[in-house]
């Protein structure tokens, strides 16, 4: 599924913008919000993140493993843990707390 430059650009311009709902569009895991780039691949060093190569600006791209969702670190409804430095799912999993067994 590799996009064209203008689709890429559309989804650049408007996700620059508006990042919620960057964790549910599969395209953004191959586009750069910060320079537009598609050159974008896992990272050769942290599974859970992605890179472009392009700027080197690299970001969290993971599956939630409690939910299944996907977790996006530029979607503002994924927020840094500051424990574990992971992203929060929105089911609220992150690497130091699951969903499973967690207290209130
Ligand atoms: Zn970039
Ligand atoms: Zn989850
Ligand atoms: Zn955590």
């Amino acid at each position: 599924m590799a996009l064209d430059r203008e689709q890429a650009k559309s989804l650049f311009e408007k996700y620059r913008k508006h990042r919620d709902g960057i964790r549910s569009n599969p395209e953004l895991a191959g586009v750069c919000l910060i320079c537009g780039s598609t050159h974008v691949g896992p990272h050769p060093e942290f599974s859970q993140q992605m890179i472009c190569h392009s700027c080197g600006f690299a970001f969290y791209r993971y599956r939630c493993p409690d939910c299944g969702a996907t977790v996006d670190g530029r979607d503002p409804l994924n927020p840094a843990c500051r424990e574990c430095g992971l992203r929060q799912c929105t089911c609220g999993a992150c690497g130091c707390r699951s969903s499973y067994g967690s207290s209130p």
